[in-house]
C-alpha cells in the first residue's frame, strides 16, 4: 500500500463533505438554477449562500466579498490579470515574489506581452521575503502586489500582516494566494490588510475543481472579468453555479476553521517528528526557513543521490519531487534554484506533505523507507570521492 504523503497536491475528501455533495446532488430540492427567482431556484441560491458565508468566515471577510472559480488557478488569475488590468490607466508596475504558484507567474508573463513591467522579489536562502524589500520595490505607478503566503513547495510561512501593512500605507493592492495556509495558518485578511485572496476547496479537504477569490468591499467593482456571460457574481465570474461543489467548499471552509487549532497542532509535532527522523540519514538538508514553516510541509534534499532514482527507490510513498517536476518542464525547481539549491540538489528534492489523517505510524515507516532507500543508492553509486 501506498503511504500518501502528498497533501500539498491534494487532499483527500473529507468524509462529511462528499456526503454533503452527494446529497446535495440527489436532493430534488436543489437542482434548479440558483441564479432562478422561483422557490426551487431561491432554495439552491440559499444553500449557495450559506456555503459563501462558511468560506468567507474562513478568512475574515464579509460574504459579499466572495466570488466562486474553478478553483485557485483561476482565482489567481482572475487577482492577478483582472486587478492589473483595470488599473493599468494609472500604472503599469507590479512587484511580485519569484516563489509563486505557476498560476501567478504565468499570469504574470502574459502581464508582461501586454506591456506591464513586473519587479520580482529576491527572497533570502531560507525563502523568505523581507517586507522592507517590498517597501523599495513600490513605485508611483505600482498598483499590485503579489506574495503567497505558504509556500507549496517549501511550506514557508511569509510575514503577510507586515506586507499589508505597507501596501495599505501606499494606496497598493495585495494579492495573496493563500491556497496552502488555509485550515493551516490563521488568515484574517482584515487584520492582515490583503485585497485579494485565493483559496482551493481540493488543498482543504474539499471537492476538486472548485476555489474562491476574495475581493476587499471597496476593490469588488474595480476587477476586470477574465469571462463574458451572464451577471453572476456581480459580472465578475459569470457562468452557472456549481450548487453542490460550492456546498462542499462551505463545509470543508467550515471544518478548516473549527479544526485549525487540532490540526496545526497535531500536524507539527508529526511534521518535527519526520524531520528529526529524515535528518539522520546522513547529507539530508531542510529546503526553507527552519521554523518559519506552515505545519504540513518537510521538503529535503538528499546529497549524492540521482532525483529519478530516489523517487524509483521510493516507490511505495506518495510524495511530490523535485525530479518530477523536471521531467515535466525539463527544469529543476524553481523555488529551490532561488534558495540557492545547486540544480542536483534541487533535483534530488523529496516534498512530504501531511494532512489530517496522517498517523504516527506512517510518519515512522515513511522515514524508515526513506533511510533504506537513500542506504540502498548509495551502495549501488557511492558518491564519486573529490
Ligand atoms: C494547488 C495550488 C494552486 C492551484 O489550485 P487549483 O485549485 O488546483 O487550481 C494555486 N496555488 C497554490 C499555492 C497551490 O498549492
Amino acid at each position: 500500500m501506498t503511504l500518501y504523503f502528498d497533501h500539498a497536491a491534494s487532499t483527500p475528501v473529507d468524509p462529511a463533505v462528499a456526503a454533503a455533495v452527494a446529497a446535495a446532488l440527489a436532493d430534488p430540492a436543489l437542482q434548479a438554477n440558483p441564479a432562478a427567482t422561483h422557490a426551487p431556484g431561491r432554495a439552491a441560491h440559499e444553500q449557495v449562500e450559506a456555503a459563501r458565508a462558511r468560506v468567507a468566515a474562513l478568512i475574515g471577510a464579509r460574504p459579499a466579498e466572495i466570488v466562486w472559480t474553478s478553483g485557485a488557478t483561476e482565482a489567481n488569475n482572475l487577482a492577478v490579470l483582472g486587478a492589473a488590468r483595470f488599473r493599468a490607466s494609472r500604472g503599469r508596475h507590479l512587484v511580485v515574489s519569484p516563489l509563486e504558484h505557476a498560476s501567478v507567474l504565468a499570469a504574470c508573463r502574459q502581464l508582461e506581452r501586454e506591456g506591464f513591467t513586473i519587479t520580482w522579489l529576491d527572497p533570502d536562502r531560507d525563502g523568505l521575503i523581507d517586507p522592507a524589500q517590498v517597501a523599495a520595490a513600490l513605485r508611483a505607478d505600482t498598483t499590485l502586489v503579489a506574495v503567497m503566503a505558504v509556500n507549496n513547495e517549501t511550506g514557508v510561512v511569509q510575514d503577510v500582516a507586515a506586507i499589508g501593512a505597507i501596501c495599505r500605507a501606499r494606496g497598493v493592492l495585495l494579492h495573496v494566494d493563500a491556497v496552502q495556509a488555509a485550515g493551516r495558518e490563521p488568515l484574517d485578511v482584515v487584520a492582515q490588510q490583503v485585497d485579494l485572496l485565493s483559496l482551493s476547496a481540493h488543498k482543504m479537504y474539499g471537492p476538486k475543481g472548485v476555489g474562491a477569490l476574495f475581493i476587499d468591499g471597496t476593490t469588488l467593482r474595480r476587477v476586470a472579468p477574465l469571462f463574458h456571460g451572464g451577471g453572476q457574481e456581480r459580472g465578475l465570474r459569470p457562468g452557472t453555479l456549481a450548487t453542490h461543489q460550492l456546498l462542499g467548499m462551505g463545509l470543508a471552509a467550515e471544518l478548516a476553521r473549527t479544526r485549525l487549532g487540532t490540526d496545526r497542532c497535531g500536524q507539527t509535532s508529526l511534521r518535527d517528528a519526520l524531520w528529526m527522523a529524515l535528518a539522520r540519514v546522513p547529507g539530508v538538508l531542510l529546503n526553507g526557513h527552519p521554523l518559519r514553516r506552515s505545519c504540513h510541509i518537510v521538503n529535503v534534499s538528499v546529497e549524492g543521490v540521482d532525483g529519478e532514482s530516489l523517487l524509483l527507490a521510493l516507490e511505495t510513498l506518495a510524495v511530490s519531487s523535485g525530479a518530477a517536476c523536471a521531467s515535466a518542464s525539463g527544469e529543476p525547481s524553481p523555488v529551490l534554484r532561488r534558495l540557492g539549491r545547486s540544480d542536483a540538489l534541487a533535483q534530488s528534492s523529496i516534498r512530504f506533505s501531511l494532512g489530517r489523517g496522517t498517523t504516527a505510524a506512517e510518519i515512522e515507516a515513511a522515514a524508515a523507507i526513506f533511510a533504506a532507500g537513500v542506504a540502498h543508492l548509495r551502495r549501488l553509486a557511492p558518491p564519486a570521492v573529490a
